[in-house]
């Protein structure tokens, strides 16, 4: 372990967890990014302990509060009194990219669970996902067998997305995958040592590589409250994401302008020549208007193109933190393993 080369990740030395078909040494970190979510926790955090200690010795909860304005610090104020819950406070609403960033970074689990605290995700799902990394799955992400239950524009939104997302060919994020996964300690080491701000999660997974395996599964109902993402978050989402993993869209916007940049030569050649042959024609005014209106459009979405890789660049140069902490509470169960 001498002084780590930069954009080289190299194992913590506890990384390496024996992976000999049984996990119940392993250590197990769970990861719930919260927003306003504290009538799901009260029922999700006792289902979760009861499904960690039948399956592990050691495991630690974390709940990562995005900045909730419900009854979530009280609740974790009780919870994290007990062994293995901890509660890490965001200073604001920071988004659930950053909060399950802040979740990694605090996770000193051998493998890592991210799932939401809606109940959507089901704990019964974890002997599955430890089974796969014990047989050798680096990351095991949960896949919707189906999105029979979104609206129909919500699931041509995603396919059209996706098809986007992929089109550059090098890293292939799997469609219908989310946030609930697991992740050996490798791949979150890996997550971790990202430097960048826009974090793109469903992009970044697939771009650290590693032995990833998909699981369908079945999404439940949000058990109470409203999805946090509506059409219009999604939407920035997805600018983000394909901003962050694309350049393609610029490219496009060179080739439209170069395409009709000779497309107009030609036709100037073509103006110029019935002039010279036919002499001062004045008429073509619904062509102009047509014309002018048609280029116009034209470089402002090429600007606007230009504009949101140079707002997500401007984002990456302040070079600010991704999100705030204002209050840490609980400890893990590392030491209970040490002590049994
Ligand atoms: N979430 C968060 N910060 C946000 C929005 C959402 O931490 O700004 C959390 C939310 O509390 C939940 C998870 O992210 O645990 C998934 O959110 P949601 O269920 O609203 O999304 P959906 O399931 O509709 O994709
Ligand atoms: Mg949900």
């Amino acid at each position: 372990f001498g002084p780590a080369l930069p954009g080289v990740v190299l194992p913590r030395p506890e990384a390496a967890a024996v992976r000999d078909g049984t996990f119940h040494d392993v250590h197990v970190s769970c990861v719930l990014p919260c927003l306003n979510e504290a009538r799901n926790l009260r029922e999700l955090l006792p289902l979760l302990r009861t499904r960690l200690d039948t399956l592990c010795r050691s495991w630690e909860i974390i709940v990562v509060d995005d900045g909730s304005t419900d009854e979530t610090p009280e609740l974790m104020a009780r919870w994290s009194q007990v062994p293995g819950f901890r509660y890490l406070q965001l200073s604001r609403n920071f988004g659930k990219e950053a909060a399950l960033s802040a979740g990694l970074e605090a996770a000193d689990g051998d493998v890592v669970i991210s799932m939401d605290a809606d109940l959507q995700h089901s704990p019964e799902l974890i002997d599955r996902m430890l089974a796969r990394w014990s047989a050798g799955a680096d990351m095991v992400y949960a896949v919707r067998s189906h999105r029979d239950d979104e609206p129909a524009l919500k699931r041509l939104g995603s396919r059209l997305f996706y098809r986007l997302l992929s089109s550059h060919g090098r890293v292939d994020v799997p469609a219908h995958a989310g946030d609930f996964r697991l992740m050996d300690r490798r791949v979150v080491d890996a997550l971790i040592a990202l430097p960048e701000r826009t974090r793109f999660m469903k992009g970044l997974y697939a771009w650290v590589g590693f032995k990833a395996e998909p699981l369908p599964y079945v999404p439940g109902d949000r058990a109470h409250g409203s999805s946090h993402f509506r059409p219009l978050q999604l939407g920035r989402l997805a600018l983000d994401g394909l901003t962050a993993f694309t350049t393609w869209p610029l490219r496009m916007a060179s080739l439209v302008g170069g395409l009709f940049a000779t497309l107009s030569i030609a036709y100037g050649c073509y103006v110029v020549g019935e002039y010279l042959v036919k002499g001062n024609i004045v008429a073509g005014w619904t062509t102009i208007v047509a014309a002018l209106l048609f280029f116009a459009g034209l470089n402002l979405i090429s600007l606007g193109i230009v504009g949101e890789y140079v707002a997500r660049i401007f984002d990456e140069v302040k070079g600010r933190p991704l999100y705030v902490v204002r209050s840490r509470r609980g400890t893990g169960t590392r030491s209970r393993r040490a002590g049994m």
